[in-house]
């Protein structure tokens, strides 16, 4: 939580030596409160102070970085409790698990699974972002030698997953300039040796503990040993235990600002058949979880969970829109079809799909509502025969269809006859519902 200027003045030198380069502390205290200035600009901040206003201003949450390169990625730093106060910043990571006791062969194959799963959903390419590589074997070799492995065919961020520090050493140490997760099974067991290696190694950890409790103390001895990024994971948990601590959890971050919880939390949904798996994935990325570690590479499973996150994480005072310009599918000739919707991502990709799916070649016009579904954007007045007629006259379409018919969604039909009046193009009223598309284009358009 941000402090203000009158918050951090307490705690300045009040000398005025303008050696920040401003006149005042107080001028120097706004400055850092606007965040257009460091406290390192400030030469005789006492070194308590200074890690103290670090502290009380630090975001409730720690952000973690994963990966490297293009396979980076960012975990944490929330501030909401709820999505409709605010955004959620950074997506939950969802990872498949990588035995490291198979063999390689059977791990690379793993590998390329996970790199495969892919998705185009609302303009959008949903993807797996982790492979998660579990020391089933107890031994460092082999886990190192399926870490290489896993990273190399699924080109993924890793998260290194054991019980044995030493495990966690070797295979850290081989893969550091991927900058893979370390993730200890048992915090307590292994205590300071764990934070030393996670130190020595400049890579983040993810210290698992059973409950909450068990993490508090877990979390707590990690920040007095002096670690700052690490993640918190409660292991393997009943489904409603898990929502329970998960509530727990990120109310304790955020609204309790209760700093040893201030950390990323990592889930596991890897107990359970495959409906179970995908039920509690899906809760887990809906509740807060910033890592999800699953067990299948079953598209239909994965889709599922992506589809979740990408719900979620939209920003929710600001509309999924698509470009209101002429969009084309497949190759429309002078006599395709003119279809027109809405810029609201959802219309727009719905009437997509089911044109896709039609095999008619057709041009579609996604009139600029500022974002609002049909019959909201036409109850607010912005999808009315005015402003479609103005569209299809900027859109170009004229130029790249012989003939001069317009198809409208079915439940604004009421609006064709101003239509044909502003545009002189007759109006054709299609389905009510995207789903129509596919027979109407088939069976009952007609140039
Ligand atoms: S350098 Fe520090 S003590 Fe000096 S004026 Fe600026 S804020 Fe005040």
């Amino acid at each position: 939580m941000a402090l203000t200027g009158l918050e951090i003045y307490k705690s300045l030198p009040k000398t005025n030596c303008k050696q920040c380069g401003l006149p005042t502390c107080l001028a120097f205290a706004m400055k850092v409160a606007a965040g257009q200035a460091g406290l390192d600009q400030c030469p005789p901040l006492d070194p308590k102070a200074r890690a103290a206003l670090e502290e009380a201003s630090a975001p409730p949450q720690q952000l973690v970085k994963i990966g490297a390169g293009e396979r980076a990625i960012e975990l944490g730093q929330e501030t909401s409790l709820y999505r409709h106060e605010g955004k959620f910043q950074h997506p939950t990571a969802i990872a498949i698990c990588v035995n490291d006791s198979l063999a390689s062969t059977a791990i690379e194959e793993r590998g390329r699974q996970i790199a495969s799963l892919k998705f185009e959903r609302l303009g959008a390419t949903l993807k797996v972002d982790m492979a998660a590589v579990f020391n089933v074997s107890g031994q460092p070799r082999g886990f190192v030698e399926a870490a290489r492995a896993a990273s190399r065919a699924s080109r993924k961020a890793l998260a290194l997953v054991s019980a044995n520090v030493e495990s966690l050493r070797a295979a850290g140490e081989a893969l550091r300039e991927e900058r893979p997760l370390l993730w200890l099974m048992d915090a307590a067991a292994a205590g300071a040796k764990a934070f030393d290696m996670a130190k020595e190694l400049g890579l983040p950890i993810c210290l698992q503990a059973p409950g909450f409790d068990a993490l508090v103390a877990s979390s707590e001895a990690a920040r007095a040993a002096g670690l700052k990024e690490f993640m918190l994971a409660p292991g393997p948990m009943k489904a409603k235990a898990a929502l329970e601590f998960l509530s727990q959890s990120r109310r304790a971050a955020i609204v309790k600002k209760f700093r040893p919880m201030g950390y990323p939390i990592a889930m596991l949904a890897t107990g359970g058949d495959s409906a179970q798996t995908l039920v509690e994935a899906c809760w887990y990325v809906l509740k807060y979880a910033a890592l999800v570690v699953v067990d299948t590479t079953r598209p239909e499973e994965i889709l599922g969970i992506l589809t979740s996150r990408q719900d979620i994480y939209t920003d929710p005072q600001k509309p999924a829109l698509v470009d209101s310009t002429l969009h084309t599918v497949g190759n429309p000739g002078t006599d395709a079809p003119v279809l027109v919707t809405t810029n609201f991502a959802l219309s727009y990709y719905s009437v997509e799909s089911e044109v896709e799916a039609s095999r008619v070649p057709s041009f579609i016009l996604p009139v600029d509502t500022e974002g609002q579904s049909v019959l909201t954007a036409w109850a607010a007045d912005k999808f009315n025969g005015k402003i479609i007629a103005k569209a299809l006259k900027e859109s170009g379409v004229e130029s790249r269809v012989g003939h001069r018919k317009v198809v409208i969604p079915g439940y604004v039909a009421v609006i064709s006859a101003s239509l044909n009046e502003e545009s002189g193009w007759e109006v054709l009223v299609g389905p009510k519902e995207a789903s129509g598309l596919v027979p109407y284009l088939k069976s009952q358009w007609k140039p």
